[in-house]
């Protein structure tokens, strides 16, 4: 084990994700274990060849689809400290395996904890029989995954940040992760997300209202723009299954300094142009905008992955797993699948790169992060953009011509 977590340690790391979920990236041995030791149902006849079957996605569904194998894990991690602990340690040296330096991986604390009102019936009959754990609290989910991550960094060398999600239709828990955000930020919280189905976010209109009167189309809202005002990172799920105008939702109500996926935008020619103007990042998820039907969903006439317009317009975007428990990848296989379409490994540098720069780390270590890439890719010389306000690509635009992706069918 000592020689493992040595080699890992040392191994040079150059990849840089920024959008990935911890409850998404558990191992499915792990769960398979956990859930065997608690008598959690698991679908078939209980062997981890089921467990895989019924929660990793092979052709392209839905969003609901993709995320229907979560009911399935999660009752294995609720309420759980140790579980949870234990996922986010392997977690980081799943990263380190796959040469990440720099990683910020998200998650929303109340989907780990009964007392919010989270987990099937049948936990409540789990923890009448003793064989369950008691009601958690949220913070003591998020101390027990900072304390794996933590062990984790020191074990494997890479270095990991957090961020907090909130939920659409779930904004009752929103002022309370924005609290967390605050109090969890000395202790490696950088920033706050927005996830699930963008249509709520559209449908509702449960307004709120601040103490100087000013009033807010909706709770979330309120909450980024005060997250803005102390100074905490924002990056919004937008444009994976909802519209365009999603992205500008997040760009204009939410403060989005990321944006999650955002596939969708190429609709709306006029807020794409906004985007490159305002060099917005995209945290692209190759095989989930696949697997999500984000992409098949496209009504742009060509149906071409967006990756490729981005990068043949300069956009800034980054490469990510997102749920890699239900794709069944790491970001070797990301990276693999972007060089099918057509990418070269200088685009997926620039990539490193570009995520390097829209980190939610203080200029500081932002540069000595850049400086850990340049070391990793052999680039002496290069002069470096201005980190608070990133200005141009690092890297020269390749030229490539993609095919379509009807080609590549
Ligand atoms: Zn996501």
């Amino acid at each position: 084990m000592f020689v493992t977590q040595q080699s890992l340690k040392h191994k040079p790391k150059c990849r840089v994700q920024l959008h990935v979920h911890l409850d998404g990236s558990a191992r499915l041995e792990t769960l398979w274990e956990i859930m065997r030791q608690k008598g959690i149902p698991i679908p078939g006849t209980g062997s981890l060849r089921d467990l895989k079957e019924s929660v990793q996605v092979e052709e392209p569904t839905d969003l609901n689809g993709f995320l229907k194998g979560f009911s399935v894990f999660m009752p294995a991690l609720i309420d759980d400290e140790a579980a949870i602990e234990r996922v986010a340690y392997e977690f980081v040296e799943d990263q380190a395996r796959d040469s990440v330096a720099y990683c910020e991986v998200r998650f929303c604390p109340h989907l780990l904890s009964s007392s919010t009102g989270v987990g099937p019936k049948y936990l409540e009959t789990m923890k009448l029989n003793g064989n369950y754990h008691d009601a958690t609290t949220p913070d003591d989910m998020l101390k027990a995954a900072l304390k794996g991550l933590h062990r984790g960094e020191v074990d494997f060398g890479t270095k990991i940040r957090v961020l907090l999600c909130c939920i659409r239709g779930h904004s009752q828990w929103s002022w309370d992760i924005l609290r967390m955000c605050e109090e969890y930020r000395d202790q490696g919280v950088v920033g706050i997300d927005i996830a699930g189905d963008e249509a709520v976010l559209m449908k509702t209109k449960d307004k709120s209202v601040a103490a100087n009167g000013e009033e807010f189309e909706d709770i979330d809202s309120h909450v980024f723009k005060m997250a803005k005002e102390k100074g905490i990172h924002r990056t919004v799920h937008a444009g994976e299954a909802g519209p365009a105008e999603g992205v500008e939702a997040a760009l204009d109500n939410l403060h989005a300094e990321r944006i999650g996926h955002g596939y969708r935008v190429l609709e709306n020619p006029d807020i794409y142009e906004r985007c490159i103007k305002e060099k917005v990042h995209f945290e692209v998820c190759p095989h989930s905008s696949y697997l999500t039907g984000a992409v098949n969903h496209l009504t742009t006439k060509s149906k071409r992955h967006p990756v490729l317009r981005f990068c043949e317009d300069g956009v800034s975007f980054s490469v990510n797993t997102d749920d890699p428990t239900i794709t069944g990848t790491a970001m070797e296989d990301e990276c693999r699948l972007l060089c099918s379409w057509g990418l070269s490994e200088a685009h997926l540098a620039k990539a490193s790169f570009e995520a390097a720069l829209h980190t939610f780390l203080p200029p500081e270590e932002k540069h000595a992060l850049i400086a850990q890439l340049q070391e990793a890719f052999g680039i002496v010389e290069f002069s470096l953009p201005a980190p608070v306000q990133p200005q141009s690509p690092p890297v020269a635009k390749p030229a490539v011509t993609f095919s379509t992706w009807a080609d590549r069918s």
